[in-house]
């Protein structure tokens, strides 16, 4: 093979490649608008009805509702990979994020029967961060802490100045992660297939996500765990 055509080839699949990520793309907001109005009838719908009926419209609900959310991640990845993703810089006080998170995740922990815990120091400096893009960061970690815990566990959030980065460990007591997989989970789809976690639904997206975000504002995501111990996934900020 020529040089030329070996290139030409290369080209060839880059072009491939940008057609297939933008057809999914236009696909996922076409599917997003009709999604959007399943969501809230079907929910008016499970409001009204009763017996059977009230039950089917409740499982219309809620999978339409995982749908959506799937869509929503998955446009999130791709506009970030795409580089069109904004990224607003403000000074942000981690401490009013956390706390946030905290009682934003508090409904999902009840219902897990999960006991959600922050610590967090005195004083903090100010670090210049994406807000909102942090905050749903922190908050799919707790989620996924939730999630993957079996009942009466903790998840704790720990916010740490260390001299020049901020730290914000999310702790859990959970199912833990193989060390084969380890490598793996941040993987578009990588789902864990470990008995205790296979039955959990999810779409391997919501980590991709996260360390994107994470990396778009200069930070770090890392993770440490021990199959049937527990996991910390921390973010990292340069200050
Ligand atoms: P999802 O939860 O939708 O499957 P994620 O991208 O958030 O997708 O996570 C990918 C995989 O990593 C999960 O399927 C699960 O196997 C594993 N995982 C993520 N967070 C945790 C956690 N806190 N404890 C144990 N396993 C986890």
């Amino acid at each position: 093979m020529t040089k030329k055509s070996f290139l030409n080839d290369i080209t060839k699949i880059k072009e491939l490649e940008l057609l297939k990520s933008h057809l999914i793309s236009v696909v996922s907001h076409e599917l997003k608008n009709p999604m959007t109005s399943i969501l809230g009838f079907s929910e008016i719908l499970s409001k009204n009805l009763t017996g059977k009926m009230q039950n089917f419209a409740s499982i219309i609900n809620r999978e339409t509702e995982r749908l959506v959310r799937f869509l929503n991640t998955f446009l999130d990845i791709t506009r970030i990979e795409e580089g069109r993703q904004p990224v607003k810089l403000t000074q942000v006080n981690l401490k009013e994020i956390v706390d946030e998170v905290a009682n934003a995740s508090k409904p999902i922990a009840v219902m897990n029967r999960i006991n959600i815990q922050t610590d967090v120091p005195e004083y903090i400096d100010i670090i210049t961060i994406d807000r909102d893009l942090t905050k749903q960061c922190i908050f799919n970690l707790v989620e996924n802490a939730i999630k993957y815990s079996p009942q009466d566990r903790d998840v704790i959030t720990r916010l740490q100045d260390l001299n020049d980065i901020v730290r914000i460990d999310v702790i859990d007591h959970g199912y833990g992660i193989k060390e084969e997989d380890l490598g793996k989970i941040f993987d578009k789809f990588f789902r864990s297939s470990s008995e205790k976690t296979k039955n959990i639904k999810g779409s391997g997206l919501g980590l991709t996500f996260v360390k994107e975000a994470i990396e778009l504002q200069g930070g770090q995501l890392t993770v440490s765990s021990k199959y049937n111990e527990g996991s910390t996934f921390s973010i990292i900020f340069p200050k």
